[in-house]
């Protein structure tokens, strides 16, 4: 098949670009690749072409491949790879060092909305094209995501949840150890308590326009006074939110630690167990049954322990003690889950760290016991997976987004060199180039 072929084939794909208002000019780019993870094998092909027009990726084709009229992009040295995934992150928030509880009550979403262009970009350049926002201001980051795709902010593809789910006390009530008199007018709208609220919430969050639902089976680390290692939703409540985001085909992404919590999430049909930190055999047996992903979260792990250790006054009240009790056991239920053979996908809970820094969580996953090569799976194919989308993100291949980055060294060997990407390309727009970012 010609390469002129190919660009026919995907004009209805062009088409849609240009209607969602890229207005960019019918381009035709090779990229020549030294090296290539696909994210589909666990093997590395050497010296590869890969055909783009317009936002999709035609064709890859072996050997050094020149197409008279298209751009060359001469990736011959380093290893390229389809754009990275994370399947959890706060994109519009970011941990500086100040006290969490005071700009809680003292910042507007205005403020985070600002902010947030910044983090959207970092987290891009840094070779993440998708993330899954599993907690932020509802219809903040529902509008991030829009501008993104409108080209106002340059930034990752986003599939959003808004502000989680949770019971009157829980993990996601913003209500938690506060003054009782205050208030706020979106406080209330994230608590359920009955399964009619459930449904409810859940509809009303689908016609705000987000993509899927996050709740808080358990209690959390970084709120004020919940406990963790309790299930503080009750069963229908949590059967209610997946029997009615499932029929708006929207996956549920559940905050667990605690292991009762993390068992019956899992029976319940929830698409992914966020954190995990308790689980056990039991939990790797309903894993697999029901097709769950765990996203492991090693990144936050390890730096709210840091934290706790030599700094607690910065984290909320309770939370430190909280974390010195859960962080240390997350790294050895990722090492006995990942030899079970459960599904794992890629998530750092972003931003504790500062955004763009997501590829630390590699060498934890790594440090946890994983091969190299399943790291870079579950940030490619395996989110893509878990997302619901794997016929346009995580892979290098003909249909695909052109959704490409570049590094230097081979990552299936040393996953660290994936903290500094060298090229990122998003929907066959170039955003960083040599190291340096082109926007
Ligand atoms: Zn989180």
């Amino acid at each position: 098949m010609t390469f002129k072929l190919r660009a026919a084939l995907t004009a209805a794909a062009a088409a849609s670009a240009l209607l969602a208002g890229s207005g960019a000019q019918a381009k035709d780019v090779v990229i020549h690749a030294g090296k290539l993870f696909d994210g589909t094998s666990k093997t590395l092909r050497s010296e590869v072409t890969i055909l783009v027009h317009d936002d999709r990726i035609t064709g890859v084709e072996a050997g050094y491949v020149d197409h008279p009229g298209a751009e060359v992009i001469d990736l011959k040295s380093s290893t390229v790879l389809p754009g990275l995934i994370d399947c959890h992150v706060h994109i519009t928030s970011q941990f500086d060092g100040g006290d969490p509880v005071r700009e809680a009550v003292t910042e507007t979403s205005f403020d985070a909305a600002y902010k947030s262009t910044r983090y959207v970009k970092a987290t891009l350049e840094a070779g993440f094209t998708t993330v899954r926002d599993v907690g932020s201001d509802t219809d903040l980051v529902v509008a991030l995501k829009r501008a993104i795709n409108a080209g106002t902010v340059p930034g990752p593809r986003m599939w959003v949840a808004g502000a989680p789910l949770g019971p009157t006390g829980g993990h996601g009530d913003p209500a938690n150890g506060l003054d009782p008199e205050l208030t706020h007018p979106h406080w209330d709208e994230v608590t359920i308590d009955s399964p009619e609220q459930a449904r409810r919430t859940v509809r009303a969050y689908r016609r705000r326009g987000v993509d899927l639902i996050k709740i808080m089976p358990s209690g959390g680390v970084l709120s004020i006074g919940d406990d963790p290692s309790l299930q503080l939703m009750a069963d229908d409540e949590i059967k209610a939110v997946v029997e009615t985001a499932h029929a708006l085909k929207m996956k549920v992404a559940a905050h667990v630690h605690g292991t009762t919590a993390i068992n019956h999430a899992l029976a319940l049909g929830v698409d992914s167990i966020e954190h995990g930190s308790f689980g056990d055999a039991e939990s790797d047996k309903l894993y697999k049954a029901h097709g769950a992903y765990l996203v492991p979260t090693m990144l936050i792990a390890s730096a709210v322990y840091d934290i706790a250790v030599t700094h607690p006054e910065k984290l909320p009240p309770t939370s430190a003690a909280k974390a010195i009790a859960v962080t240390p056991v997350m790294q050895g239920n990722l090492n006995r889950s990942y030899k079970a053979g459960v599904k794992i996908a890629f998530g750092t809970d972003q931003g504790l760290v500062p955004h763009g820094q997501n590829a630390r969580e590699f060498a934890l996953m790594v440090k946890a016991g994983m091969a190299p090569v399943d790291t870079l799976l579950a940030a490619t194919q395996n989110a893509a997976d878990l997302i619901g989308d794997p016929a346009d993100i995580g892979s290098v291949q003909a249909g695909r987004y052109a959704d490409i980055i570049a590094v230097n060294g081979d990552p299936t060997a040393d996953v660290t060199v994936l903290e500094h990407v060298a090229f990122v390309m998003k929907g066959g727009e170039v955003y960083k180039r040599d190291g340096k970012p082109t926007h």
